[in-house]
């Protein structure tokens, strides 16, 4: 490789001149400098200083069938070598777009058919909510534009995924957000819910708030409702049982389409293909990206209901959207790739079977007792840790998301690298994790909780 004619302070120079990073503070990394990651095997990657460090957030949620796969470097290679682009304007298509969109199409609920292709989640999203709205627009309803999302959700960060996400601090230097877009209250029963009130019942109210916003609005001027199965960045909020029958129940009653983020869960990391199995959602589109490739080159699919479709196809005249990317064969070889080993390996029912519900007992055994902790929650392969101060009060440690930052260092310095959202830790590990994996990540989280519960609690 390239950068092996350079020392690590060399490219650690480098990348403080000239590399802008992504949520980032630049002021704090260029006094750290960042950490190199140079190569990656299996479920662990390896820093310049020959760290090997168990990747327990896939890369960035994507990294699903683990790294050195090199089936799938072989499939880009023979792809490029045969045609490394052409587009799909213009009546034009190669060959493995269609043949990826098939697969999905056959692997997602019955009722979606068809795939729109970009390069990230976020185009997805973007093209997720001009194709609701040109579809009720074509119903000769295009007052009904608006679309209802939740506090903290997180669909993304360019211009469309973040106006329809509802992180507070990306808005704030958003300046002018895409109108018409709404935010109500996310299922967090761990925060939100009110003393005494259960899981139940607080599902059913935070349904209730989007019956409140398309009540405030008018059935007829809302368009959608988007949410992801379980809010990711956020936290891995796993809504209560009872909130997405009824959300489904709400949305059918008013005629609103149902919109799903699986950016996250799409392709297995709950235990289903969708996670639209996993909680009897029949929504009317599904954004996909991340695990689709693994994240070995970036792809996202947009799938799209037969109503939707049907009404395109019916009402004719051209959806005046798409990237020069879209349907890009190398990508969409890669994809097709990707999925037939997720499904020749049957990772998508282990996770569901076995190391899903293996994963949630190591959190309840390595995690759920120890003083730091006041919860911990997992679904399929995603799992998140709640930081208290105090486990009875629910207390947190201040100043707000200190306390997580120090678990995680701790956590990579011992060999695990897991994330820190506000005060909850999450991880989401790569579904090729077996039972010994969990079994050192458990290990390891153990060991990061002790180690962070005696710098937290040291007498000052
Ligand atoms: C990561 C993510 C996105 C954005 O995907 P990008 O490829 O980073 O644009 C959108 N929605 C959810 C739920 C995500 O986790």
């Amino acid at each position: 490789m390239t950068y092996h004619n350079y020392s690590l302070k060399q490219l650690q120079q480098i990348d403080a001149q000239h590399h802008l990073h992504p949520f980032t503070d630049h002021k704090d990394l260029r006094g750290a400098g960042s950490r190199m990651i140079v190569r990656a095997d299996g479920p662990f990657i390896y820093d310049a200083e020959g760290h090997q460090i168990l990747d327990g957030m896939a890369g960035l949620w994507c990294v699903n069938i683990g790294y050195g796969r090199n089936e799938l470097a072989e499939v880009a290679y023979e792809q490029m070598k045969e045609l490394p682009y052409y587009n799909s304007f213009f009546r034009c298509a190669p060959p493995a777009a269609g043949l990826l969109a098939q697969k999905i199409a056959q692997l997602a609920p019955k009722h979606l058919n068809q795939v729109f292709f970009g390069s990230s989640g976020s185009e997805s999203n973007d093209t997720a909510l001009r194709l609701v709205r040109h579809y009720w627009a074509l119903e000769g309803k295009p007052e009904k534009n608006r679309i209802i999302s939740r506090q903290n959700a997180y669909h993304g960060s360019t211009i469309a995924g973040t106006s329809l996400g509802g992180m507070e601090p990306m808005h704030g230097q958003l300046h002018g957000a895409v109108p018409n877009i709404v935010h109500v209250m996310m299922p967090y029963a761990y925060e939100l819910a009110l003393p005494g009130e259960s899981d139940h019942e607080f599902g059913l109210r935070a349904a209730k708030a989007v019956e409140d916003a398309i009540l405030e609005a008018g059935p007829d001027k809302i368009a959608a409702f988007i949410g992801e199965p379980v809010m990711g960045a956020g936290g891995v909020k796993i809504p209560p049982a009872s909130y997405w029958p009824e959300v489904q129940r709400i949305c059918r009653k008013y005629d609103v389409l149902l919109m799903l983020d699986e950016v996250i869960t799409g392709y297995g990391r709950t235990g289903n293909w969708f996670a639209a199995e996993t909680f009897g959602i029949e929504p009317d589109t599904i954004t996909t990206a991340k695990a689709l490739t693994s994240g070995y080159l970036p792809l996202s699919a947009l799938l799209v209901s037969d109503r939707i479709a049907k009404t395109l196809e019916e009402k004719g005249g051209e959806f005046h959207h798409g990237y020069t990317y879209s349907g890009h064969p190398v990508c969409c070889a890669v994809g097709l790739k990707n999925l037939e080993i997720i499904e020749k390996e049957g990772l998508v029912e282990r996770v569901r079977e076995d190391t899903g519900p293996y994963f949630a007992q190591m959190l309840r055994e390595r995690a759920a007792g120890h003083p730091l902790v006041g919860e911990v929650r997992s679904v399929g392969l995603m799992g998140a840790i709640e930081i208290v101060k105090d486990r009875e009060t629910r207390e947190r440690f201040l100043p707000s998301g200190s306390a997580a930052v120090i678990v995680r260092d701790h956590a990579i310095a011992n060999g695990l690298m897991m994330r820190a959202t506000g005060d909850t830790m999450i991880l989401s590990p790569p579904l090729m994790w077996t039972r010994e994996t969990i079994d050192l990540a458990g290990e390891r989280i153990a060991k990061a909780l002790d180690l962070a519960e005696a710098q937290l609690r040291k007498p000052s």
